[in-house]
């Protein structure tokens, strides 16, 4: 293994107290995406160092990991003047820029040449070898050589970590998932948090098909991407909803739905040990997203619910759903359990009274249960196996 992958990790050196434990959970995530590759990884309070022997294919998984801040890749030659003039070359030679800087730390004091006089070798031979200039105070590129006892390591700029904090270094939330732009994106901006995830998605056959759900299940397998523990529930949903429709005026039909949808999103989340719910709700949106709305809808539970799209405008949302790949599959055109029988004037100032009065008209408690108790769990979600579904 002639490279090493050196990591810094950013915004957890802040927290000082639980530093060691976001430093061992960020070596457990990453081990856990690289299982299938030959590494060595070890750490310390300021980096982390993988040894492998193709950095490209790893620096590309690592690019997802949150917790990282920024990733080098370290080019390791025998200590002598000669293979480290060569290495420093074949580096530059693929790149374009105009001015450098050498930038020499001996750890090895065995070598003799001191850092100074090492910058002014290594600088003269570049000078001499490709057309460019010195430049100390800021160059375009700079090329750090580190001499160690076990060799010399080289390496140029460092690459862009996607920061955030380690997943799961928060617990677990419950993500409403539906087969929108909003809520992938979310669950995305919650694991960036260091929140780790369980699904929730709604279906109703035959109103739904099998084909959203499938969508649903591609969404959350690209966003297990940046996780690898996320599992997704299903909740037969049909029965509710036709009670719903049958008991409540077409008017308020939406806000009583999602009424239910958070009081099984909550006793969800108690029996799966999840401390928050997420939503894909923005403020404004639709008629279930004005205040109002939010604030009556909110009212079944005490349960923290967390809104990271919230006062974001829908092409901030799409700018994300883009980056992190869930766009192409949330527009595919398959029906939600919302748009379904969509009344044609939903109330966007919904009365709390109302809402109390028209749950009277019918045992939803019981329908609740039998939501919650036949629950299908799906595991396994992963780049593999989610193009088979659609
Ligand atoms: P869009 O991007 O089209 O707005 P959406 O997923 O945001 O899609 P909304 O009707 O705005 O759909 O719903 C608001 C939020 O409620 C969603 O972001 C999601 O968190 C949750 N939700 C809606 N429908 C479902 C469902 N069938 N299953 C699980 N959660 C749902
Ligand atoms: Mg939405």
């Amino acid at each position: 293994m002639d490279n090493l992958i050196l990591i810094k990790y950013g915004e957890l050196t802040t927290k000082k107290a639980n530093r060691k434990v976001f430093i061992k959970l960020l070596a457990s995530n990453i081990k856990n995406l690289l299982k299938d590759f030959d590494i060595k990884i070890r750490f310390d309070r300021v980096r982390m160092y993988i040894e492998c022997s193709n950095p490209n294919v790893i620096v590309e998984k690592l690019k997802n990991v949150f917790g990282i801040h920024g990733i080098v890749i370290c080019h390791k030659v025998n200590t002598n003047t000669d293979d480290i003039k060569d290495k420093v070359i074949e580096l530059l030679k693929s790149k374009n820029f105009k001015t450098f800087k050498i930038k020499t730390k001996r750890a090895d004091k065995n070598f003799e040449i001191h850092s100074m006089d090492f910058n002014n070798i290594i600088g003269g031979h570049v000078l001499k070898n490709i057309d460019c200039k010195v430049d100390v105070h800021n160059p375009d590129i700079t090329v750090t050589i580190e001499i160690r006892m076990d060799g010399t390591y080289i390496y140029l700029n460092e690459i862009k970590g996607i920061g955030g904090y380690p997943v799961g270094i928060q617990g677990k939330g419950m993500l409403m998932l539906s087969g929108g732009i909003d809520s992938p994106v979310a669950g995305y901006l919650a694991l960036k948090r260091g929140v780790d995830l369980e699904c929730l998605y709604f279906e109703s056959p035959p109103h739904t098909s099998l084909e959203a759900k499938n969508k649903v299940i591609k969404l959350a397998s690209i966003i297990n991407e940046y996780s690898g523990n996320i599992k997704l529930n299903v909740v037969p949903f049909t029965k509710l909803q036709e009670a719903i429709y049958k008991n409540v005026p077409e008017n308020y039909v939406i806000t009583i739905m999602r009424r239910m949808m958070y009081r099984i999103a909550y006793k969800v989340s108690l029996k799966n040990k999840c401390k928050i719910i997420i939503n894909g709700e923005s403020i404004g949106q639709v008629a279930s997203q004005t205040l109002t709305s939010i604030s009556v809808i909110n009212s079944v539970t005490n349960f923290p619910i967390i809104r990271p799209v919230a006062c974001m405008d829908k092409l901030e949302i799409i700018d994300i759903a883009h980056k992190i790949n869930t766009y192409e599959t949330s527009i595919l055109p398959y029906e939600d359990c919302c748009t379904i029988f969509l009344p044609r004037h939903p109330i966007i100032n919904p009365d709390i009274n109302k809402c109390i009065l028209y749950e009277k008209n019918f045992d939803y408690e019981s329908l609740i249960d039998e939501c919650v108790n036949n629950i299908e769990t799906i595991t396994n979600l992963n780049e593999t196996n989610y193009n088979e579904f659609l």
